[in-house]
């Protein structure tokens, strides 16, 4: 007998509504202690159009958590060395919680170089190799927000992960390296069996129909199509892509890696694109901010 399911959505906005409203809660808690607002600082290089969007939208939300912020933009034809004197005066001052640098920087700059030069006290994004390492040995440490916000959207909706093979589409230091660790660790969300997929691999689709869990990380919109999905399946899509559309006012519309109309039927859980883990990424850098200050005072 074919088993059906009832399809839920994994609801970014009311997840990531959870998440901020204790943040800000954990806010006023220190200010109520005498405590300064954790202070994020950003590094903003060139005018890339969904940088400007990623950036301007943290901004946003610390703002809405009485967060104090600060945005350093520099040209695109900021040279290395002058990148990294920025960084070293956020480093050195006191004040500042965490600093982040928006990616991707321009080809002149070595991306590892800035992640390195960032103190591992303030590295709120999770990537500098002290982090990634601590992360590994199942220390606390700062977790990427991408896959820490998919670890609490999984919390949220307590979805049972323990004893699950989950599949990782994408083995990035971003998104899915990270999230392949996490969902294999010993955490209440965690205790997967996790297959990570990549360019190379030679039979994915053998692979996610036998994922009870597949996170989507690779940035080919619509990749993920329903033959792929076994009936069940909690199905999570990290992929942003803007994708050329006259209909709307942009010109652009985003895209997941997911074919929505055709998994949706088959999985149990979904995340909407827009709507899904975008804006857990951002609760959850609010959340590594909101640590990287409490570890401080
Ligand atoms: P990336 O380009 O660094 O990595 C893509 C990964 O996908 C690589 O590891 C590659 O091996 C793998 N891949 C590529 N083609 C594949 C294929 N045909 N089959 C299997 N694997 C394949 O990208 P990234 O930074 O990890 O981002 C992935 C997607 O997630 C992008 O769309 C990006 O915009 C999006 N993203 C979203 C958020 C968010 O907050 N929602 C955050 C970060 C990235």
């Amino acid at each position: 007998m074919p088993y059906f399911c009832a399809m839920q959505l994994m609801d970014g906005k009311l997840a990531s509504a959870a998440i901020k409203q204790k943040v800000a809660q954990l806010v006023q808690t220190r200010a109520a202690k005498g405590l300064k607002a954790p202070h994020l600082a950003a590094i903003l290089v060139g005018t890339d159009g969904a940088s400007e969007t990623y950036v301007a939208s943290k901004v946003k939300t610390c703002e809405e958590l009485g967060f104090q912020s600060t945005l350093l933009r520099l040209d695109a034809s900021t040279d290395e060395a002058t990148l990294l004197q920025h960084i070293q005066q956020l480093n050195d001052n006191p004040d500042v919680d965490g600093i982040l640098v928006q990616l991707p920087l321009p080809k002149h700059i070595s991306e590892a170089k800035v992640i390195e030069t960032i103190h591992p006290s303030k590295d709120v994004d999770g990537f500098h190799p002290v982090s990634v390492g601590r992360l590994v040995q199942g220390l606390e440490s700062f977790i990427p927000a991408t896959p820490y916000g998919i670890m609490l959207m999984l919390e949220h909706f307590q979805i049972p992960t323990t004893g699950k093979h989950a599949v990782v589409i994408g083995r990035s230091n971003i998104v899915g390296r990270p999230m392949s660790i996490l969902l294999s660790s010993q955490l209440p969300y965690g205790n997967c069996t996790v297959t990570v997929c990549h360019s190379k691999t030679a039979n994915l689709k053998e692979l996610t129909l036998q994922a009870d869990i597949i996170v989507a990380a690779l940035g080919r919109p619509g990749f993920l199509t329903g033959d792929m999905v076994k009936e069940g399946a909690v199905v999570i899509d990290v992929g942003i892509t803007r994708v050329p559309d006259a209909s709307k006012k942009k010109g652009f519309a985003i895209k997941g890696d997911v074919d929505f109309e055709s998994v949706a039927p088959k999985s149990s859980w979904i995340t909407p694109v827009p709507g899904g883990v975008g804006l857990m990424t951002i609760g959850a850098l609010m959340m590594n901010t909101l640590a990287a200050a409490e570890r401080r005072s």
